[in-house]
Order: C-alpha cells, then structure tokens, then sequence
C-alpha cells in the first residue's frame, strides 16, 4: 500500500522523510488522503496541519523530533485542523477572516471555513499562541519558511515557501487530483490571482509538496508531489475558463488536476 521510501508508522499513519528536516505523515487510511509536514529547523519544528484528528498526530510528531513544534493549520477545514488542539503552541495566518473567529481568546472558525458538519466532526476550541503576518518568514533557525496567503479553495488558505530548499509546501492550493473549488469559500478569481502571484517565486526544480494524496497506478501511497508546470497550467485553465464565460461543474487543468466548481465559486468573475 505504501510508495518506496515510505514506512509505516503505526496502522493509520505513514512517514516519508521527502528532504533533510522535511518529514510527511501521512494518512492513506482516511478517505480524503491527507498529508501534514513536520519541518524542522535548528532551533524550532513547524507542522504544517494537523490531519482529521482520528488519530493523535501529536504523538508521531514527539516521536519524530525533541524541538519545540508549532502547529500551523494550512486553512480552517476539518481534515486539516482535527488535532490542533493537542499542541501548546498554535500559530495561525493573520487575516481578518481568521481573527474575526476568535471570541474571549478562543478560536472558532465559522461552519463555513470549517466545513465539520461534512463529516460529522465537531470543533475543539484553542488559544492562539501566535498570530504570523502573511508574507513573513517563519526563521525556524537555519531554515526560513515565507507564509504566503493563497486563497482560491478557500479565503484563509496559506502556503509556505522554503525559497532555500526549493521547496513549496501548497497545502490544498493544488494538489494531484480534482481540486475542491466546489465548496463554500471557494473563489475562482482568488485562485488565479494566487496562481499568478505564485509563478514567479517558483522555479523549474521546486518540489511542491500538496496536504491530499492520490494513489499511483499501482496503488502506492506516497508523499503527493507536483511541480510548477502544474501551477502554470492551473493558472492557464483558469484563465481559459474565465474567457470561456462557461460556468461548468468541472473543467480540466492537465492530465494530473482538475477543477470541481459550482456556481457561488465564479461570483467574483462576473463582470472581467
Ligand atoms: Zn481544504
């Protein structure tokens, strides 16, 4: 069931070391195929999502480094944010969207930027610990992460660049497979202004590395990966889609992604 280069770790998560510092866990057994990374520095670890919480990740993060980890959540969504709530140190992206969730010190994202009610998942609360400015760099020490916001699946959706080791962490941005902008908060607009702004800080040899999985054709799983032709198709499909003046329920990008839509998600395109 599992790619070369990956392991078990136990009977539901998966561990693939994808660069020195960088270490996927993955869940192959949940239906929606998440991936969260473990990025370590010198002086700190980040993860980046937390899974769906139907198990504890927190336990396979203390296993896998002694640095003091920050939990960042990619975006609110429930399979991203399910256990959250066992780390001390929560940071999250400073938008307005986000900081409007936050009452009497406790963060609660809308149904809308969480989405539980898909699957039953109910939130847990959490204090944030730390509020990151978009466009910053997280210094991890030895290590620099730039928090990039990348709306278009969803209005509070980041990436991180680490420009150093060419490495693009696009959480649900894009992914292998059909990209989710089919659901409420998704924004076509957004999506294409974010593929276009990403472009020219991604190079030929970026490994970009995405939170949702796709089996390979022999049904291995392994840490999904694309690269910046897929970022550029997707900013060519979409653009083709926006000139089209169509209003399909899918639409292609390239022979790895597509697009899944619905009408709310082409709002903002209404007069080009
Ligand atoms: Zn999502």
């Amino acid at each position: 069931m599992l790619g070369k280069g990956v392991r078990w770790f136990d009977d539901w998560f998966a561990i693939e070391q994808v660069a020195p510092g960088v270490t996927a866990i993955g869940e192959p057994r949940f239906h929606q195929l998440n991936w969260n990374y473990l990025i370590e520095g010198s002086r700190r670890a980040l993860l980046l999502d937390t899974g769906p919480g139907v198990r504890d990740i927190a336990k396979v993060v203390r296993t896998l480094t002694n640095l003091p980890v920050t939990a960042l959540p990619s975006h609110m969504h429930f399979d991203h944010t399910g256990g959250l709530a066992a780390f001390d140190n929560i940071a999250i992206a400073d938008l307005p969207v986000l900081r409007n969730c936050v009452a009497d010190g406790w963060l609660r994202p809308t149904d809308e930027l969480y989405v539980g009610y898909w699957e039953g998942m109910t939130w847990t609360p959490v204090k944030v610990s730390q509020w990151i400015e978009v466009g910053r760099e997280i210094d991890l020490g030895g290590r620099k992460l730039a928090l990039l916001h990348t709306p278009g699946h969803s209005p509070d959706s980041v990436s991180l660049l680490d420009a150093e080791a060419d490495i693009f962490f696009a959480a649900d941005f894009v992914y292998p497979g059909k990209l989710y902008a089919q659901i409420e908060g998704a924004d076509l607009k957004a999506y294409l202004d974010s593929a276009r702004a990403l472009l020219p800080r991604l190079t030929d040899t970026t490994t970009i590395l995405c939170a949702h999985g796709k089996p390979d054709a022999e049904r291995l799983h392994a840490a999904p990966r694309l690269a910046r032709q897929d970022v550029a198709d997707l900013a060519a499909s979409l653009t083709r889609l926006r000139d089209s003046g169509e209003r399909p329920d899918r639409w292609p990008v390239n022979d790895r992604l597509s697009l899944l839509l619905w009408e709310p998600a082409f709002a903002t395109w209404q007069s080009p």
